[in-house]
């Protein structure tokens, strides 16, 4: 009998379209040839307004991967009892919050059911960009000077708003990138030159999340590494992101042509050692499993590497740099997805 895999997708997030295109490709290597006969698939697409629906509307978003919104007259938790007892293992392709910060994997950890990824903590650590940057000061790996704020401090308050912004910018300087503390695929991001900018983006921010973070802005090289595992964890081949645009925003993520992925990247050896290192050291820091890709700045000036952050569900589309990674380092895309629910199964079964 094949084993029956939930693959979770869509979301409530800013990341929807992102999780719909991931869940393409994902479904698409679970019926290949090599992973047909081992697996089922029991597609869960999950609404923008939270809702979960049925198997024959989500094959459908699978299959055209537009988006869909269907009034139910069921509440996000009503939709889910629908599901319990469906899947044997669950793969869940969320980015960013509802979806990769832990609230999904406490869901599935509650039903005792294994799941693709990081737990609760590896999760909700990986996924707020303050916690995560306290985890990885913890550990020792060089990172940006940030500053943590939440959205009351830059919205309730007029008289400590300008204090807060003379402490950013004697703090960080110019330019620096202001941030919402959970999120992904830059939403929410400003890279800001001054006062004024500095005011905008720190509002704009808040409209995405309670907790915010503004870091110094550098002029290095971007550089990626996956990573596989649990206990035991493997650092792929190092990639390097190039584009024009003035940082790797949203647009330039997702237009094609507007960013190129060089596997490897030209890099001296002992950098991309460096860098793998720091990966495992990284993943074990917020305790991630399964899989993550973590972002590195590389200033070439110096030789300085330095850990911007990680992602415990990145992106899985085809030409996702995550898998293109471990492509490049012997494991292709269908043997990763199936290796993927291998450590899932591992995982739970020994119960870690
Ligand atoms: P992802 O899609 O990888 O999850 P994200 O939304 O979590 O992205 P970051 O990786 O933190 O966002 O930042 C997005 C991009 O913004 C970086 O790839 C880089 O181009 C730019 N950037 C972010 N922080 C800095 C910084 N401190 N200095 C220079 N550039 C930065
Ligand atoms: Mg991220
Ligand atoms: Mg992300
Ligand atoms: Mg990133």
């Amino acid at each position: 009998t094949k084993l029956r895999v939930g693959l979770l997708f869509g979301g409530r997030s800013g990341e929807h379209q992102v999780s719909i295109s991931s869940a393409r490709a994902i479904a698409k290597a679970l019926s290949a040839e090599q992973n047909a006969s081992k697996y089922e698939i029991i597609p869960f697409y999950i609404q923008e307004d939270g809702c979960w629906l049925g198997k024959e509307i989500s094959q459908e978003v699978i299959e055209s991967g537009i988006p869909h919104l269907e009034v139910q007259n069921l509440s996000p938790w009503r939709s889910l009892s629908q599901v319990t007892d469906v899947a044997d293992v669950w793969f869940p392709i969320l980015h960013g919050p509802n979806g990769e910060d832990g609230t999904i994997q406490g869901l599935l950890t509650l039903m005792q059911v294994p799941f693709v990824g990081s737990g609760v903590l590896g999760s909700a650590v990986g996924m707020d960009k303050i916690a995560m940057k306290m985890a990885f000061q913890q550990a020792g790996l060089p990172q940006v000077k940030y500053k943590a704020l939440t959205r009351g401090q830059v919205w309730s308050n007029p008289c400590v708003f300008p204090k807060l912004c003379d402490e950013i910018e004697s703090a960080l300087g110019y330019p620096c990138f202001v941030k919402p503390a959970n999120l992904g695929s830059s939403v929410g991001i400003t890279k800001v030159r001054s006062r004024q900018e500095l005011e905008a983006a720190l509002d704009n921010a808040a409209t995405y999340d309670r907790r915010l973070i503004v870091e110094a802005g550098v002029v290095a090289r971007e550089v990626e590494c996956a990573v596989l595992g649990n206990e035991q964890t493997k650092a792929s081949i190092v990639g390097e992101i190039t584009f024009d645009s003035d940082f790797y925003d949203y647009e330039t993520k997702y237009t094609p042509g507007k960013a190129d992925l060089l596997i490897p990247a030209p890099i001296p050896d002992a950098v991309s050692r460096q860098i793998q290192d720091m990966a495992l050291q990284a993943f074990a820091a917020v305790d991630a499993a399964g899989l993550a890709r973590i972002d590195f700045f590389f200033i070439e000036a110096s030789g300085e590497v330095l850990i911007n952050e990680i992602n415990t569900l990145p992106g899985f589309t085809a030409t996702s740099m995550y898998p293109q990674l471990w492509a490049y380092s012997g494991i292709p895309f269908a043997e990763l997805v199936d290796r993927l629910i291998q450590l899932a199964l591992e995982r739970h079964s020994g119960n870690k």
